[in-house]
């Protein structure tokens, strides 16, 4: 029997039936659009199972997941020691009834108040980057009874309607429009324009320490330093969204640690599980939660903070640290930002750009056309690959930080391929357009 990451396959008579059958339920009761996303994408298959940083389709093809759903795979897919605890609290109690305490959910916001920098203290358990979002923009007015937020132009933070009015893509603000009052958009990397954004109005500056959907942008050096005096200076709350950026993937356990900064709340969600079960979090300096103290169910989450999710959390925690996951992000990092670095040096006229921090790394081409089909032509090499989704003409390689020196270069060259194939299917049909 074809086994592949501990699965077997279907039998092979079966496996196109359940690809047809997978599309059509998603053109007759997901969305046509999906279906057609996935056909453009070259993915008109199914995913089937996956261990560590592999993935495998229904048809038993392997592929290097470099885009890990996104982010959330940092410690690789289906961790032994995740996937132990959360069988553990399965076989036990896996939601809680929430009129007693749970020891797991305690226990993670102990350790996260360890992990976090400075004195951020205080959690509050939800089960995605949105809810994480919302959560921090909520306490932000609470503790602050300032209205106004500033966040960043092209920033993602989510698309829940409070998330949504700091997330900077129009495309996905405009049809839902009016969005939260009070909430300016500056560019990011300029402490001029966030200086002159941030009047007496403003309870709380948000940010992503590197953009992630905005296509993989770094802040200049010295900028989250600068925003962090700006916010103090106007009595400004500063929200860090690490969604993307925490745990690693960066190189260090948080983004803004590189900066040497500490923000008064930050949000946490995607590699929190482990990939395992979904979990996201906001945590916050000590004054912050005096409103909440008083009235502890002022925000409140039906699951957030479950038991089996806060057992997978605490199983990830461990493995990052224990496996030093944040170095091994720094040395994997470089070496695949080396190897994307001389594919672009062969394909100057495609790739226009190679830029990224620890295995947080984003590709940027000529054109989103360009990014399309690389992401399919690697798709058929073995490459996973996804787009950002504020800036279409970049991809993003965000593979596990477990990921061993020969998968990254196993990586490149599939991508070194589908750059040659895109830019040759892309050279001749534009030469069919000129004849
Ligand atoms: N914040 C950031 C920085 C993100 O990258 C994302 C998702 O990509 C979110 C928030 C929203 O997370 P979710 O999709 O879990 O709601």
């Amino acid at each position: 029997m074809d086994v592949k990451g501990g699965a077997p396959l279907p039998p092979a008579a079966d496996r196109d039936r359940l690809v047809a059958a997978t599309l059509d339920r998603y053109r007759r009761y997901l969305n046509p659009g999906l279906a057609r996303l996935f056909r453009f994408g070259g993915s008109e298959t199914v995913e089937w199972a996956a261990e560590g940083c592999l993935v495998w389709d229904v048809h038993g093809r392997e592929y290097v997941d470099c885009a890990c759903g996104p982010a959330i795979f940092n410690v690789g897919h289906r961790h032994p020691r995740v996937l132990a605890a959360v069988r553990d609290q399965l076989e036990r109690m896996p939601m809680s009834v929430r009129t007693m305490p749970s020891a797991p959910q305690a226990e993670l916001a102990e350790r996260l108040a360890q992990l976090t920098p400075g004195d951020l203290q205080y959690a509050f358990f939800c089960n995605s980057g949105a809810e994480a979002v919302e959560g921090a923009l909520k306490l932000a007015r609470l503790a602050t009874g300032r209205p106004g937020i500033v966040a960043m132009r092209d920033a993602f933070h989510g698309k829940t309607l409070g998330a949504l009015s700091a997330t900077g893509r129009e495309e996905y603000r405009a049809p839902f429009e009016p969005l939260l009052p009070g909430v300016t958009h500056v560019p990011f990397g300029d402490a001029d324009a966030l200086e002159a954004a941030v009047g007496p109005d403003v309870g709380a500056v948000i940010l992503e320490p590197i953009q992630g959907e905005a296509g993989v942008i770094l802040p200049p050096p010295g900028y989250l330093r600068a925003v962090r005096e700006i916010c103090d200076r106007h009595g400004a709350l500063l929200i860090a969204d690490e969604v993307q950026t925490g745990l690693g993937r960066t190189g260090r356990m948080f983004c803004v640690e590189h900066d040497g900064i500490v923000p008064d709340i930050l949000a946490l969600a995607k590699a929190l599980g482990g990939g395992v079960v979904p979990i996201g979090a906001f945590v916050a300096r000590p004054a912050l939660w005096e409103r909440f103290q008083r009235q502890p169910y002022l925000h409140s989450s039906t699951f957030g903070g479950n038991p089996l999710a806060c057992r997978a959390a605490l199983a990830t925690l461990e493995v990052l640290t224990e496996e030093r996951l944040p170095e091994r992000a720094v040395e994997q990092g470089a070496r695949m930002l080396r190897g994307l670095r001389e594919v672009q040096q062969r394909h100057p006229r495609v790739v226009r750009a190679v830029r990224g921090c620890g295995l947080m790394i984003g590709v940027e081409f000529a054109h989103p056309d360009y990014a399309l089909l690389v992401s399919a032509e690697a798709g058929h090499r073995g490459v996973i690959t996804f787009y950002t989704l504020n800036r279409p003409e970049v991809i993003r390689i965000e593979p596990p930080l477990v990921i061993p020196p020969a998968l990254v270069d196993r990586a490149v060259d599939g991508l070194d391929g589908a750059v040659a194939a895109a830019a040759a299917q892309l050279g001749s049909l534009r030469e069919a357009d000129a004849v």
